[in-house]
């Protein structure tokens, strides 16, 4: 017999209503007036519920990567974070940029996965910037877009080359829009901090001029293109502009651009070490301006989960990054929501109506019928981070120690639990009234 799930005195997310859900095969049914003896009850005590959050970005480092990250591990913190689909990049090793790469993806995923995994393959073989990728045969495998993330493609011929061949799939062209000579061997952003601790900088320029430039090749071509990772105040308005023209361009940002600032690097800190980099204050209050005013599409952590050791280096030899799926819906809440920037709708919709529209992925709602994709959260509970209580292999994070409001209590993928906090607990009672 297939057991029929009840999360009662559950906060509708979008209207605030007191609801009870019921979860049967996989999918949301009318909640019944009354449940027999194989229901399990789970009393949300007014917490909200919502679809579960998607993450269009995140790096899971298989293949060849796996002493940073697994898939299944990646995807247990994506669950315990309340993500129930997320979009990994292809600067693995070998780099995802063949069919056979995809479907092993897809495969690991099948067999290990917590959470909906849809791959992202490159544009170019080996993300070498030279040759393009197969672009139509790495959709056909499931490719939901493409990306040569970690590095900018420097040629505008081949930018737009890729435009032209990605548009018959429908798929966006992801950018890592950062202009290679105006990077040189930057390591954090340019600025008053980078001239105190001597480092070289890299201006926001550097990831500006780019959007410019791919914003006027969407033009040419008709292609998608999505910004990745948008850190300058210089590039929410180009995004601002590219919409304003009309053209087919989206946008993403994460939690640390609206949190920290290049001060954060203080003395040498390497999980500051992000690319790109975290840039001035005033670039902070654009990011938030930008969400507030509607230029960002969607959210995404840029999840980038690299080894104590490689963290420890000197900061100009430690790579980039830094692990985000653990701490993104409470950074989100803490310092968009509870200051007022964004409702909690708006914010939730950021993390999942906005990634799905931006990949042109089918829409996941609590309605009867659809797919039990959710997650469970209570608002205004706070926890201190603890990176060494993180489900991901990574630890490389600049929040250790920061109270943040907002507790994943469970997150569930196709009418399953991937994720229940410590201290939920279910009843399977004999009747239960689901209609109170
Ligand atoms: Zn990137
Ligand atoms: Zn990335």
């Amino acid at each position: 017999m297939s057991t029929l799930t009840l999360i009662r005195n559950a906060t509708h997310w979008r209207t605030g209503e007191r609801i009870t859900l019921a979860v049967e095969d996989g999918v949301v049914v009318p909640a019944p007036a009354r449940a027999g003896a194989h229901a399990r009850v789970l009393d949300a005590r007014g917490a909200v519920v919502a679809p579960g959050l998607v993450d269009p970005h995140v790096h899971l480092r298989e293949p060849g990567q796996s002493a940073k990250e697994t898939i299944e591990t990646g995807t247990r913190a994506a669950a315990a974070g309340g993500f129930t689909a997320v979009a990994c990049m292809p600067n693995t090793d070998p780099v995802v940029d063949s069919a056979a790469w995809v479907e092993w993806v897809k495969h690991r995923a099948t067999d290990a996965a917590h959470c909906e995994v849809l791959p992202i393959a490159a544009v170019t073989l080996g993300q070498g910037g030279e040759k393009l990728a197969a672009l139509e045969a790495l959709a056909r495998a499931g490719a939901v877009a493409f990306s040569d993330d970690g590095r900018p493609i420097r040629s505008a011929a081949m930018m737009r080359r890729a435009l032209e061949y990605a548009r018959p799939t429908g798929r966006p062209i992801i950018c890592h829009e950062e202009d290679p000579d105006l990077k040189g061997d930057g390591v954090m952003h340019e600025g008053a901090t980078s001239t105190r601790l001597g480092l070289r900088g890299i201006p926001g320029a550097a990831e500006s001029v780019m959007c410019r430039r791919d914003a006027d090749l969407a033009e040419l071509t008709g292609g998608r293109v999505h910004f990745a990772h948008l850190s300058a105040s210089a590039s929410f308005d180009a995004l601002r502009d590219a919409k304003r023209r009309g053209l087919a361009v989206t946008g993403e940002t994460c939690p640390h651009y609206w949190t920290l600032t290049d001060a954060t690097v203080g003395d040498y800190d390497t999980n500051a070490k992000m690319n790109p980099p975290l840039r001035s204050e005033a670039d902070r209050e654009a990011c938030i301006a930008a969400i507030a005013d509607g230029t960002i599409d969607c959210f995404a952590t840029d999840h980038a989960p690299h080894t104590a050791d490689e963290k420890a280096r000197p900061f100009v030899e430690a790579p980039f990054g830094i692990v985000g799926l653990e701490t993104a819906l409470a950074l989100t809440l803490t310092h968009l929501v509870t200051p007022g920037h964004l409702s909690l709708a708006r914010a939730i919709e950021l993390w999942t109506d906005g990634p799905r529209r931006a990949f042109g992925l089918p829409e996941v709602t609590l309605e009867p019928g659809t797919q039990a994709d959710l997650l469970l959260f209570d608002p205004r509970a706070e926890w201190v981070v603890d990176p060494e209580a993180f489900h991901s292999m990574g630890r490389n994070t600049p929040f250790a120690g920061w109270r943040l409001e907002g507790r994943v209590l469970a997150t569930m993928l196709q009418g399953r639990f991937t994720h229940i906090a410590d201290g939920v607990r279910f009843e399977r009672a004999a009747v239960v009234g689901a209609a109170s």
